[in-house]
């Protein structure tokens, strides 16, 4: 008990910054003076573990963008704060919660995939989003590349195949009152055509040909990131709608997990 009230003592002092006065008069006081029971005191313990740990994941999350993201010549301002502040670890699984910064793709479940922080940027300020632009995401999976989209983007359209995955990024979202984000269960491959045309398109999962669908959907003027390929070979895509021609250009190579229809085929 007594290591347990040093500890608590500690964690108080770090994450409230009480004054050394204040703290030399609460260290001398024995829990039983103090008169704190049990609950106050588990609750007390809690609060300061949360506020620690949610320093910890700014701290990381401010790391993550100089470090992965600013270091490889992503320099658009609006999305760099946009990934400082949206806090990727409630987008993964519990299991890996620490690593929710890491440089790397993890898994969310089903067989899929958070992609790495660096080609969510990235696709992200090939979009060059602004408050005026409606943009259509191909592959919800978690909901944190919609998150990203909405923070910058007018009204964000994102659709997922599987279902579950579908309805837990629905509901973070809704926790964290996205109101311009859009989400529907299907297949991405025909697009959203009832809220078409679209100033940006993105896909986060990868079929070997452009769908069809897709440019049809794509505004004059708009830009499509898109990888394209066969399974772990795959480029990551531009392409510009300009006098109703599309005009493409390769940035990286990149893997994404495929783009599936309803049955499980491959596009
Ligand atoms: N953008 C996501 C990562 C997506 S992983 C994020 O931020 O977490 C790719 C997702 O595309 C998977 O969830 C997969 O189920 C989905 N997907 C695959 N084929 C699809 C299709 N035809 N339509 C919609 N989603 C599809």
């Amino acid at each position: 008990m007594q290591y347990l009230t040093k500890l608590t003592l500690n964690l108080i002092k770090k994450s409230l910054n009480f004054t050394c006065y204040k703290l030399v008069i609460v260290e001398n006081l024995s829990m039983k003076a103090m008169k704190i029971n049990k609950i106050t005191f588990l609750v007390l313990i809690m609060h300061s573990f949360c506020n620690l740990q949610s320093q910890d994941y700014t701290a990381k999350r401010e790391k993550m963008v100089k470090k992965q993201i600013e270091a490889r010549g992503v320099s658009d301002k609006d999305v760099l704060n946009a990934m400082e502040k949206v806090e990727r670890h409630l987008f993964v699984l519990q299991e890996y919660l620490d690593r929710a910064y890491d440089d790397c793709p993890l898994p969310i479940g089903e067989g899929q995939t958070i992609s790495q922080p660096y080609i969510v940027a990235l696709m992200t300020e090939l979009l060059e989003l602004n408050k005026k632009k409606k943009v259509l995401e191909i592959g919800t999976g978690s909901g944190y590349q919609a998150a990203i989209l909405a923070e910058l983007a007018g009204e964000v359209y994102t659709i997922e195949l599987i279902d579950t995955l579908g309805k837990k990024a629905g509901k973070i979202l809704d926790k964290l009152s996205y109101s311009n984000i859009h989400i529907k269960i299907g297949d991405g491959y025909q697009g959203w055509p009832e809220n078409a045309p679209f100033d940006g398109i993105i896909v986060t999962c990868s079929p070997t040909k452009v769908p069809e669908p897709l440019k049809e959907q794509l505004a004059e003027g708009g830009i499509m990131v898109i990888p394209i390929g066969e399974h772990y070979v795959q480029e990551l895509a531009v392409i510009t709608k300009k006098e109703g021609k599309l005009i493409q250009r390769g940035v990286t190579g990149v893997r994404f997990v495929p783009m599936k229809d309803e049955k499980g085929n491959k596009y």
